[in-house]
């Protein structure tokens, strides 16, 4: 598959077989997203992927996908993207202790 290869040093085009091949698992396509706006890519868009978990990156959550937008926004960089996706699952993290009140029911339920 030369467009794997490709796709971590240029946008490439999205062909009609990655829109629907089974990213990160998941068939169809349903994960073939930008990672920072969320746009889901179609075909004859253009994305490239953003290497992550080497010596220099500061984001270890697995490679990213970028849309040619992003990609631009933050001047084709890698660590710029990677730091903006930090910022963003950051803020997840803080939603998800708003909204989760599940701890507290467990300990006042431990009864030995
Ligand atoms: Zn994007």
């Amino acid at each position: 598959m030369s467009e794997m290869r490709y796709m971590f040093t240029r946008l490439i085009r999205v062909t009609e077989r990655l829109e629907r091949a089974a990213w990160k698992g998941v068939p169809g396509g349903a994960l073939f997203k930008c990672s920072l706006c969320g746009h889901r890519f179609r075909a004859g868009d253009k994305f490239r992927g953003v290497m992550c978990n080497t010596k220099e990156s500061p984001y270890r959550g697995g490679n990213l996908l970028v849309c040619e937008e992003c990609h631009n926004e933050y001047d084709g960089d890698d660590v710029k993207i990677q730091e903006r996706r930090i910022e963003l699952e950051d803020v997840d993290d803080l939603d998800d202790l708003d909204d989760d009140d599940d701890f507290e029911e467990i300990e006042d339920d431990s009864d030995f």
